[in-house]
């Protein structure tokens, strides 16, 4: 597996708990894996699918992040492929032809395919050998991101016996973790918790007074590095960037009120560099999956805790040290409707 583990991905060592649960997927045995943002999750199943004879496939909710995981995987040599409703008719008949000719190792899945009763008869005629099941909490009601199609899965061990299950996620309450367990009948699964504690995020927090100026000397020591920027609302988000180009930093806005194609080209650009700053709304981060993103700042503080470690989670995923600044200020409370 170390052998794998470099010549595909390029690592010389495994993060905690990576080898374990390899060992336990190649056993054949179901896994539920609670590990923090950046902590190397994919790898749990990627590097298996490797090794497997049949097929891996991976269901994930990240749809704009499809595309961009198959590619990285090919670069690697890894014939990968997704099949989702980006793609037309043809293009998924073709994908399918290729998985049914054994000529596909990992398959990403949107959750709403298991829906359809002829993508469930084709799955059946293929020779599967694991079942990824990403973003796992989001099966549940009570997580912060429950995504109704999620619910399909829960027919995958009647459909496909026999063949393990890796469930994983990052953010799972004894209430989540016990709705994923339940939903994907993992009662059998072997549980691995990793620490939360993401030792290379520094974490402040600065009295949001002459906000701007405090912003743009952080961002002085951040020059030419990826920089996420949470703000409130749309408006704020189109404001902040104005000013930081008056500034000469390289901003764009990221929010739900952009069509899907200037969402896409904002995240382009973020994720080739061509763009350092993304100033987003707290509601819509999900796209933003950069491995070296150097500083996350909220300019308004998040709604909840949970939120909040979700969006820090996405500063440093590579590892290397990495800042989260949040700016405090009372007056903010009312933009989240609270009272104290
Ligand atoms: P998660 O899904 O848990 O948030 P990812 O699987 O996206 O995390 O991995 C986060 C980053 O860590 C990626 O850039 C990945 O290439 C890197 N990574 C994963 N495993 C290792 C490893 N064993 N050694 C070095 N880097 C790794
Ligand atoms: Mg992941």
């Amino acid at each position: 597996m170390k052998t794998l583990l470099k010549q595909y991905f390029g690592f010389d060592e495994f993060r905690p708990l990576q080898a374990e649960i390899v060992d336990n997927v190649m056993a054949g045995q179901d896994s539920f894996v609670l590990m923090s943002t950046g902590g190397g999750k994919s790898l749990c199943y990627q590097l298996p699918a490797l090794k497997f004879s049949g097929l891996t496939l991976v269901i994930s909710p990240l749809i704009a992040l499809m595309k961009d995981q198959v590619d990285a995987l090919k670069a690697c040599g890894v014939r990968a492929e997704f099949i989702n409703s980006s793609l037309t008719a043809e293009q998924i008949d073709e994908v399918c032809e290729r998985a049914k000719n054994g000529e596909v190792k990992i398959l990403y899945l949107a959750p709403e395919r298991l829906a359809l009763q002829s993508f469930k008869d084709f799955l059946k005629t293929l020779t599967i050998s694991l079942i990824a099941v990403d973003e796992a909490h989001c099966i549940s009601e009570w997580g912060h991101d429950f995504r109704p199609d999620y619910r399909n899965l829960g027919q995958l061990k009647k459909l496909l016996p026999g063949v393990p299950i890796i469930a994983l996620t990052a953010t799972a309450t004894t209430k989540v973790r016990e709705d994923i367990i339940n939903h994907l009948h993992l009662q059998r699964a072997k549980i691995f918790t990793s620490s939360f504690n993401r030792e290379n995020l520094s974490i402040s927090v600065v009295e949001k007074k002459q906000a701007f100026a405090k912003l743009v000397n952080l961002l002085d020591k951040h020059k030419n590095e990826s920089v996420i920027i949470y703000c409130f609302s749309r408006k704020e988000t189109e404001e902040l960037v104005g000013n930081l180009k008056l500034n000469d930093f390289s901003a764009r806005a990221y929010h739900a009120g952009l069509d899907a194609n200037e969402r896409k080209l904002a995240q382009e650009l973020f994720i080739k560099d061509k763009v350092n700053i993304m100033v987003a709304t707290i509601a819509f981060g999900m796209g933003i999956d950069k491995p070296d993103v150097r500083l996350v700042v909220h300019y308004t503080f998040p709604k909840t805790l949970e939120g909040y470690y979700q969006e820090i989670g996405r500063a440093g995923r590579d590892g290397l040290p990495s800042q989260c600044v949040l700016f405090y200020t009372y007056a903010d409370t009312r933009k989240h409707g609270m009272r104290f």
